[in-house]
């Protein structure tokens, strides 16, 4: 179908919560490298939203899926599923965490993450029930999320929402202090504010929430959607930041597409659900959990993650260069593999997005008139130039 084709059905058809969306539909993949639906050929620096971390085709990944796909794609949680168990033993081997719920979505993930830090002061018959979370955050578009997302522009249109999502300015410690009462059950953050523009929180700010959860006995619970599985350079964001936490959500690059969230908890909060307390048809079907395997194996054993941190200092260097040359960027930031590049106010990001993908290069936005970096991790240092010689003619 032709692109014309597919904007007219989509306007017909489908609701409008995207549009205008930018003039792309994409056919197929290779690599770091997309294909439109009339075979231009585009770099990929944004990976669907830092999900596909492993581009597209990767070999071990495509073989995973096809020998599951060819097996069973589902069963429901009804019954025991192997790769269910050997996926939640490999996030356990590999983080803080001692057990592992598998969920479909981001916004689900961390819904459920809430639901348990509630459960686990309800069986001691401690009334605490609210989650503190900070302003400019992202955590997901179910009624529940949207309040914890400290966005007014998310919130507006759905009030009233649930009042017990608290939301504080990141960095502020007193008025995070403030806001604990008899009633909080958990502080839940992005240490890496990724939608709301690419923001590296402070690390002496996250040592003192997390202080601060010890002290009150509540749950330091981390949002790593997005942070996840390599994206910064390390299997988990919080690794950056000597921190253990209590509850950790991630989703996006765990599945390489496939849709699959985690809640990751550890003792004596991952015990808090007991038999009937939380749920899912989907979560952590034979199939998502195949990707789930697949992706864990090529992050760990097949190198990507290793080259993540060394490719990241190769960019940012790129990107500080242009910085030098183009007063329009006012600064840099990020960590390993998502980057954000905040221009002045004259010059929209959209634009900039809109030119790029004329030029084949895609990349995405994030808050504050903010270019998003997100490529595939397995983008190579050629493709990384390539894109900051176009970057370089756009600006
Ligand atoms: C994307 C994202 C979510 C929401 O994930 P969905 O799969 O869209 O529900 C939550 N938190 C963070 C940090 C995200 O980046």
């Amino acid at each position: 179908m032709k692109l014309e084709e597919i904007v007219k059905l989509d306007e017909q058809y489908y609701m409008n919560t995207f549009g205008p969306r930018l003039p792309v539909a994409f056919d197929s993949g290779k690599g770091s490298k997309l294909y439109d639906v009339d075979g231009k050929e585009y770099t990929d620096f944004f990976a669907g939203i830092a999900v596909c971390a492993l581009g597209y085709g990767y070999p071990s990944f495509m073989q995973a899926m096809h020998a599951q796909l060819d097996k069973l794609l589902h069963t429901s949680s009804v019954y025991y599923i192997e790769n269910q168990a050997r996926l939640a033993q490999k996030l356990v081997e590999n983080s803080f965490a001692q057990r592992v719920f598998f969920a479909s979505t981001g916004a689900e993930a961390n819904e459920g993450a809430v639901k348990l830090a509630r459960k686990y002061f309800y069986a001691q018959h401690i009334d605490r029930y609210e989650v503190i979370t900070l302003n400019n955050s992202f955590h997901g578009r179910t009624l529940a999320m949207v309040k914890a997302t400290g966005q007014e522009k998310y919130q507006k249109p759905y009030l009233p929402l649930p009042a017990e999502f608290i939301n504080v300015e990141p960095g502020d410690l007193p008025a995070l202090k403030e806001a604990i009462g008899p009633h909080t059950a958990a502080i839940l953050l992005e240490v890496m504010q990724g939608e709301g523009g690419v923001i590296p929180l402070d690390r002496a700010y996250i040592k003192a929430v997390e202080a601060l959860c010890r002290q009150e006995g509540i749950l330091f619970m981390i949002d790593e959607v997005q942070t996840g599985m390599g994206r910064t350079g390390k299997l988990f964001a919080y690794e950056h930041y000597d921190v253990t936490p209590d509850v950790v959500t991630i989703a996006k690059a765990l599945g390489n597409g496939i849709p699959i969230s985690a809640i990751l908890a550890r003792e004596p909060f991952a015990s808090a659900f007991t038999p009937g307390d939380h749920g899912t048809t989907f979560g952590g079907n034979p199939f998502s959990c195949a990707a789930g395997l697949a992706v864990m194996d090529a992050l760990l054993h097949e190198g990507v993650l290793d080259g993540v941190a060394e490719k990241s200092v190769y960019f940012v260097e790129k990107l500080n260069a242009l910085r030098q040359k183009h007063t329009c960027i006012k600064e840099v930031r990020g960590m390993g593999l998502l980057l954000g590049m905040e221009l002045c106010e004259e010059l929209p990001v959209k634009n900039v997005v809109l030119a790029l993908l004329k030029k084949g290069f895609v990349v995405g936005s994030a808050s504050h008139n903010t270019l998003r970096f997100a490529p595939p991790l397995i983008v190579s240092t050629r493709e990384i130039d390539a894109l900051c010689d176009a970057l370089d003619n756009v600006l």
